[in-house]
């Protein structure tokens, strides 16, 4: 019989409490009723409140409330990549097999219920030395992703036995260590706290480009290896779209997708077309590196809380065998929805259009958790942060989008109008800006040459110009402007057309190397340079713009595979001949 402080005591949706105050700590994961997860947040003199991940309907208060002596946390271990997990980690295709489309409540399928045989290399030797953070064992978790097995946090001294055989399950014991009297049996799982990041050896300040293939950021706003963006835009402005192009293109090792309250065919369109694709770094399925959490708008609201850490953790998980992490959240409003729905629930005090105080330390709390880092086992590697932000009304005031801002350094803005346009991607020039372009330029110029960011410049400063224009133009009309001002113009076209606008359904635009980029830069500026010296010397712009040399220009993105990069010097031929003749 359950001791009756043990027993729920109030209900509010997902929010709970208990009379007991004494057994539970705070952040302790909790058993509810037929099992439902939940965790401890907060404990005064009279309740212990409990946030319930699952679907609360149905409780009473003849339910039983056991705490699990842990905090709320996450299983670690080979399984995790390809697979597709709900926001507290239970392994959706799993539950699907089992239950069907309706996960029953208290269901605890997750990675250790996989009965796979794992091929496991092991690395240490009876009478080894092993501490935090080394790699004891290897396996092939898909056919890109080596999964290193680190001695866990706590465990510390000689390794005293090696299991004989090959072939592991989860569970099986691998190496025992002892550690003065105690002998620590290690397997293949290991278990991690959510809201507590993993420690590494030293942090390092970004220094490599997050190359992404799409020209608007990789020329303009880039992002690095281990640093904070954010994507924010009103509803259709592009932000799923985007985050899918970057969870496909992304030069990482490991690519970690959050969708977070957002639309449930959205995740499954995903899932397909990952499915299909061919990562082009490896010749495998993208599903081979990629592990998706769904939080879908129609699964319970207080999970999005945990899906995000939950997400993160996983991420740092291998950024500790030295991978390069990305991970995506899609979006992050809808987390802080649910932030702001617990809190109203627990009767706090709302700060800004009702979320509350502690958004913005929330925020703060995830966005930290990225960088690059050297790991305990000794290894470069980094984690990347991609957040969506969806403000109502495309109001970019609004807090989320504000707090946000404090914590990420690239701000990749969308604009509906740009959509309404169908201009895409929707990346506004005028709007965003990466703070990582002084710190990447010297990879840069070493890597892609120094000409890379001069041309960057050149084109920022041709699209800073056109912004003036016109607004004059907007009082005056543009029949009064200089030619060089109609060039400036024309050019700025030509950028926005030929360079920004990316089509992500054709196969020579979709992915573009940033040598290409540099080279299409290239023969833009050889056009806006060639074209002010006609000018120069009078010729008209009127006959310039005749030759339809810019219109030809900007087609020249889908005429150039990119293992044919020689054919810009074709380009170059035809601006000398075109421009040339008039001469
Ligand atoms: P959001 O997530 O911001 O609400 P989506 O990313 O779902 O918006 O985009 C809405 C629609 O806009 C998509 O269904 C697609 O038709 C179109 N779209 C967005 N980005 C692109 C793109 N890069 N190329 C072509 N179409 C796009
Ligand atoms: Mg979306």
């Amino acid at each position: 019989m359950a001791k009756k402080n043990d027993l729920i005591y109030g209900i509010n949706g997902p929010i709970i409490k208990v009379k007991n105050t004494d057994s539970f700590f705070m952040y302790e994961m909790v058993h509810v009723g037929d099992g439902l997860v939940g965790e401890v947040i907060k404990i005064n003199k009279e309740f212990t409140t409990i946030q319930i991940y699952e679907d609360a309907t149905g409780l009473t208060t003849r339910d039983k409330v056991v705490g699990m002596k842990k905090p709320m946390g996450v299983l670690l271990g080979p399984g995790l990549i390809g697979n597709i997990f709900d926001g507290i980690e239970r392994s959706l295709g799993a539950i699907k097999d089992i239950h069907g489309d309706f996960i029953p409540g208290g269901c605890r399928i997750d990675i250790s219920n996989n009965e796979n045989l794992w091929n496991v290399k092991i690395l240490v030797k009876v009478g080894d030395e092993v501490s935090y953070g080394m790699i004891f064992a290897t396996c092939a978790e898909t056919s890109v992703v080596e999964h290193r097995f680190l001695i866990p946090l706590g465990v510390e001294g000689k390794v005293i036995s090696i299991a004989e055989r090959k072939e592991f399950k989860l569970t099986d014991t691998v190496i025992e260590v002892k550690n003065k009297d105690k002998v620590v049996g290690l397997n293949l799982l290991q278990f991690w706290p959510i809201r507590q990041s993993r420690p590494v050896k030293k942090r390092h300040s970004p220094n490599k480009p997050l190359i992404t293939g799409q020209r608007v950021i990789d020329t303009l706003f880039p992002m690095a290896k281990g640093g904070c963006a954010m994507l924010p835009g009103g509803f259709g402005a592009g932000k799923t779209v985007t985050q899918h192009q970057l969870a496909k293109w992304c030069n990482v090792d490991v690519v970690i997708y959050v969708g977070c309250g957002e639309r449930g065919n959205e995740m499954t369109q995903i899932l397909e077309e990952f499915g299909e694709l061919i990562d082009p770094k490896t010749g495998k399925s993208m599903l081979e590196r990629t592990i998706f959490i769904a939080n879908t708008s129609n699964m319970p609201v207080s999970a999005r809380e945990a899906s995000i850490y939950t997400g993160v953790t996983l991420a740092e998980y291998y950024r500790d065998m030295g991978y390069d992490v990305v991970m995506l959240a899609d979006s992050t409003s809808r987390w802080a929805e649910a932030l702001r729905e617990i809190s109203g629930r627990l009767e706090e005090i709302p700060a800004e259009e009702g979320y509350p105080a502690y958004l913005s330390s929330r925020l703060a709390e995830f966005y930290e958790r990225a960088g690059n880092f050297t790991s305990f086992s000794d290894r470069e590697s980094s984690i990347t942060l991609i957040g969506a932000v969806s403000p109502q009304g495309s109001d970019f005031s609004e807090p989320v989008t504000q707090n946000s801002k404090r914590f990420t350094r690239c701000f990749w803005a969308l604009d509906k109008s740009l959509a309404y346009i169908r201009h895409y991607p929707t990346i506004n020039w005028r709007l965003s800006y990466s703070e990582y372009v002084k710190e990447l330029e010297p990879w840069f110029e070493l890597n892609i040459g120094e000409e890379f960011v001069e041309n960057r410049k050149k084109i920022v400063y041709i699209l800073e110009e056109e912004a003036k224009l016109l607004e004059i133009t907007k009082l005056v009309g543009q029949d009064i402007m200089a030619d060089d001002q109609k060039l400036v113009l024309e050019t700025a076209k030509l950028i926005r057309i030929g360079f920004l606008q990316q089509n992500i359904f054709n196969d020579f635009d979709k992915f573009v190397s940033l040598e290409k980029q540099r080279l299409m830069m290239s023969v833009i500026l050889y056009l806006y340079k060639k074209s002010k010296e006609l000018i120069t010397n009078l010729v008209p712009m009127s006959k310039i713009i005749q030759l339809d040399i810019f219109q030809e220009i900007s087609k020249m993105k889908y005429n150039m595979p990119a293992d044919c990069l020689e054919k810009f010097k074709s380009y170059i031929e035809l601006i000398d001949q075109k421009l040339d003749s008039i001469v």
